[in-house]
């Protein structure tokens, strides 16, 4: 049995008179894998930010234990982006904190850990992706792989009941990238929710339960790897599987 982590409905979002999302529904289920791949500008890092409401859906519902965020208070959706966490292609590290630093400030800030716990927690999670020796390190001191895995690392710590990631890979060095896909296969292992956004296609194949193809604001295709990868049934998700694979 599946259970629904969180439900899209017709979700849709203008950015002025661009309709960006044309109407997304879909479900991301709990303790699974979903990769949504597509092509350059299809609106995928759009619904992410839609999900977690980093935008506002223009219409639409996204239900997140059973509650419609796009109804929901200031206090529930504080308690949405604690439960959902993200990791961006872009590490989004604070340059002028140390490593450590970077992982106990929101333990600290939101979770109104005191510090020494908010440290242990910390530790705790650095070694988990293996950067417990960079502790007192600055983020400018570590290369790409070093750092997503801090983000990783400082998102896990929130214990987010979902964690996506946009493209996490796509602003590595090519040896870089090996390290980061093996931490996020350890999370799917412990059955994490995850919603991957990615350009990796080997990797999508190998760790999604679900694939997501999107192309122009629409969710066009919607199955298991072995169906999107192999056979897909549309000629949108055949011809981008063939320019990409
Ligand atoms: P993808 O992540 O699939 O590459 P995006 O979601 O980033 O696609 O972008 C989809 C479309 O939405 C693009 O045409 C982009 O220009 C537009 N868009 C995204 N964010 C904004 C924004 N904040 N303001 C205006 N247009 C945006
Ligand atoms: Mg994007």
């Amino acid at each position: 049995m599946t259970k629904t982590a969180i439900e899209l409905q017709n979700v849709e979002k203008s950015f002025k008179d661009n309709l960006v999302l044309k109407g997304v529904s879909g479900q991301i289920e709990e303790g699974k894998v979903l990769s949504i791949i597509g092509p350059s500008g299809s609106g995928k890092s759009t619904l992410l930010r839609t999900i977690n409401q980093l935008e506002k859906p223009t219409s639409g519902g996204v239900f997140f234990e059973g509650k419609n965020l796009v109804e929901a208070t200031s206090k529930e959706l504080k308690h949405l982006g604690e439960s959902i966490g993200m990791v961006f292609q872009s590490f989004n590290l604070f340059p002028n904190h140390t490593v450590l630093k970077n992982v106990t400030l929101g333990l600290v800030r939101v979770k109104k850990m005191d510090e020494a716990e908010a440290k242990k927690t910390a530790n705790d999670y650095l070694t988990k992706v293996g950067m417990d020796n960079k502790a007192d390190a600055y983020p400018a001191s570590l290369s790409g792989g070093q750092k997503q895995r801090v983000a990783i690392a400082r998102a896990l710590a929130m214990k987010p009941k979902v964690l996506f990631f946009d493209e996490p890979t796509s602003a590595l060095d090519p040896e870089n990238v090996g390290e980061v896909l093996k931490v996020i296969q350890e999370l799917a292992e412990e059955k994490l929710t995850m919603v991957i956004v990615t350009h990796e296609m080997a990797f999508a194949k190998k760790v999604a339960d679900k694939v997501w193809f999107m192309q122009d604001g629409q969710l066009v295709e919607e199955d298991t790897p072995g169906v999107i990868f192999n056979h897909p049934k549309h000629e949108q998700t055949q011809h981008f599987i063939e320019q990409v694979l």
